[in-house]
């Protein structure tokens, strides 16, 4: 689906925070990237979602070169930790939002939103302000809008960052779950080893600007590619 291609960035000129990246996203899969603090895994992500230009490579979208397309065309759905909901707006409205500015007709945004909301569990709750609902609700409610208009990837930024440990929990089992019912691809940054290893197909582990490895979950506990990926993944347990 998406493709990374000797892709570098540098903030200042200098330092390769990504230094020649090469990735594959696979169509429905569930990808992680895992990594400490600074090893580049949000600057990946603002990369594919448009927010970043690369500074050297390419990414391409089904082959085709999206490295200059903005991030509003490239038609992927957001979940940021720090991705605020409109604090004015209802819940519904927070929803509609992706759909009022495609132009969407009004009875079909009723209709989606009414199950998009319903898909994460937040049906009746269209008329409430989000300063009226629970961190994790919101958090819902943001996934619901990154849904709504059916993207065919969601990018997602330490979503559950933060959420008490206990509802983080719930909500990596409802998110797991979400995923295998849509069958649409979610990349997922975090650096928490734990909830990588639980939620993924896959794991790209991040260390230094560079993917140490990439592989089904299983892979990475019996056959970790050096020590650096042994003793991050080996941490989690
Ligand atoms: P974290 O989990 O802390 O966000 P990360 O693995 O996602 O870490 P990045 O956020 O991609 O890492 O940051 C990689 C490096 O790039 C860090 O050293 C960071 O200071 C630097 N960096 C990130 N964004 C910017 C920016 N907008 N301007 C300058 N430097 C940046």
């Amino acid at each position: 689906l998406v493709a990374f291609r000797g892709v570098q960035k540098t903030y200042d000129g200098e330092t390769l925070v990504v230094r020649s990246l090469d990735l594959d996203i696979r169509r429905g899969e569930f990808l992680s990237l895992l990594g400490p603090s600074g090893s580049g895994k949000t600057t990946c992500l603002m990369m594919l979602a448009g927010f970043e230009s690369p500074t050297g490579g390419e990414i391409t979208l089904d082959g085709v070169p999206i490295t200059r397309t903005p991030p509003h065309k490239r038609n992927f759905g957001m979940v940021f930790q720090n991705y605020a909901l409109f604090p004015h707006m209802t819940v519904a409205d927070n929803v509609a939002y992706p759909l009022t500015v495609r132009k969407v007709p009004k009875a079909e945004i009723a209709s989606r939103v009414t199950k998009a909301l319903a898909m994460v569990q937040l049906g009746g709750r269209d008329r409430a302000y989000p300063s009226q609902l629970s961190g994790g609700q919101q958090q819902r409610v943001a996934l619901a809008r990154a849904l709504v208009f059916e993207p065919q990837l969601v990018l997602m930024d330490e979503p559950l960052g933060a959420l008490d440990k206990q509802l983080r929990e719930h909500m990596q089992i409802e998110l797991k779950e979400l995923h295998r019912q849509l069958g649409v691809t979610f990349v997922y940054v975090t650096h928490d080893q734990h909830e990588a290893l639980t939620m993924s197909d896959r794991v790209a582990v991040f260390n230094d600007g560079e993917i140490q490895q990439i592989d089904a979950v299983e892979r990475l506990y019996e056959t970790p590619s050096n020590r650096f990926v042994a003793g991050f993944v080996g941490d989690s347990t």
